[in-house]
């Protein structure tokens, strides 16, 4: 299948230092770089302003601090600091109060028990707060263990916290079952990681019925459900059921993520739908921004272009 093996081809170009040397040094260059259509900045102020601009549009907002597989305990708990000023600054700035985050960021491999207190510094002063903290998930082997530690804060009381459970794992009916028996609140996505047949449906076909399987049980009976995707048929199937069953747009909402298919965010807005976006911004880009490039070929081509540009107006090579 093409999405796989694109994938596949953008995971290994991920780990090579010299695809990070190019891309960190063009990447978010001056205004035009070409990573800015999917990353809002790389500083806090950068994102801040997007946000604004976002809001005044009419959109909702959900901001994530890139950062992903550290292995350092010092580094998971310099990234739980950063997060827990992040959220000064959103109180401070009025903008909506709505994080995304990944466990990897905090610690996960490092140790279970270093990744919940990290966590907890931040999901704490979150709740006094009053902003919700959404856990994104990672890959396969990372799944079991986010969940746990998601369902851990929810035994102790923390309401503000959600997961995410991705449609394309075979896993993934059961989790939707258990989250909505507790109450839950999910964003469902297809997912975005490179996975094996043993874990994970391969055929696009697989993974759009179990989308909408999923989609339904969550409109069904799960806590404000958010249904986060670009497909066109996904987004129309979700909208239809929701007539079907007489559910409000209040009662649920899409999310997509910044920089993709600002057409379609728009126009459901216009149709009366809640329609979040997702807003990363940091330095810790490269990953994210890699895995955004894997997903649709078609935004490869535009990179090259804009690179091609950018070192001639420079005067150097692409292989340096
Ligand atoms: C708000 C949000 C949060 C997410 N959080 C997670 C998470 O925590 N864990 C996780 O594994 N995944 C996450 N994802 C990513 C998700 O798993 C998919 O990889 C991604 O959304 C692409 O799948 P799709 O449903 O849009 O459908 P696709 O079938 O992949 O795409 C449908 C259409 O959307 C457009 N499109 C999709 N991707 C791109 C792109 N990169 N560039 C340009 N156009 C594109 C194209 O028009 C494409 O034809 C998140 C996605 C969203 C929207």
């Amino acid at each position: 299948m093409l999405h796989q093996t694109t994938r596949a081809l953008f995971g290994a170009l991920a780990g090579s230092a010299a695809v990070k040397r190019l891309a960190s040094r063009y990447g978010m260059a001056g205004r035009r770089g070409f990573a800015r259509r999917f990353i809002a900045g790389e500083t806090i102020d950068e994102a801040i302003r997007a946000a604004r601009d976002i809001q005044a549009a009419g959109f909702l907002l959900t901001l994530d601090y890139l950062g992903e597989s550290v292995s350092e305990p010092a580094a998971a708990s310099a990234a739980a600091r950063e997060y827990v000023h992040l959220l000064d600054v959103i109180a401070e700035s009025g903008i909506e109060r709505n994080v995304s985050l990944k466990l990897t960021q905090l610690g996960l491999d490092i140790g279970r028990d270093a990744c919940l207190r990290n966590l907890r510094t931040v999901v704490e002063p979150a709740g006094r707060l009053g902003c919700f903290v959404r856990v994104d998930m990672e890959d396969s082997s990372h799944t079991q263990a986010t969940l746990d530690i998601v369902r851990e804060l929810w035994r102790d009381g923390a309401r503000h916290v959600g997961i995410v459970l991705q449609s394309y794992l075979r896993r993934s009916d059961e989790d939707v079952r258990q989250a909505i028996a507790a109450g839950m609140r999910v964003r469902l996505v297809k997912g975005a990681y490179q996975e094996p047949p043993s874990v994970a449906w391969q055929r696009y076909e697989d993974v759009c019925d179990a989308f909408l399987r999923q989609m339904r049980l969550l409109l069904d009976d799960g806590v404000y459900p958010a249904i986060a995707t670009h497909d066109e048929a996904m987004i129309e199937a979700t909208c239809a059921y929701a007539r079907e069953k007489r559910l409000a747009a209040d009662r649920f909402e899409f999310q997509m993520l910044y920089g993709i298919r600002r057409d379609l965010q728009a126009s459901l807005v216009k149709r009366g739908y809640r329609l979040r976006v997702y807003l990363p911004f940091g330095r810790q880009w490269f990953p994210y921004f890699m895995r955004r490039l894997g997903e649709r070929p078609a935004n490869i081509a535009s990179v090259v272009r804009s690179l091609f540009h950018e070192s001639r107006a420079k005067g150097s090579s692409l292989s340096d």
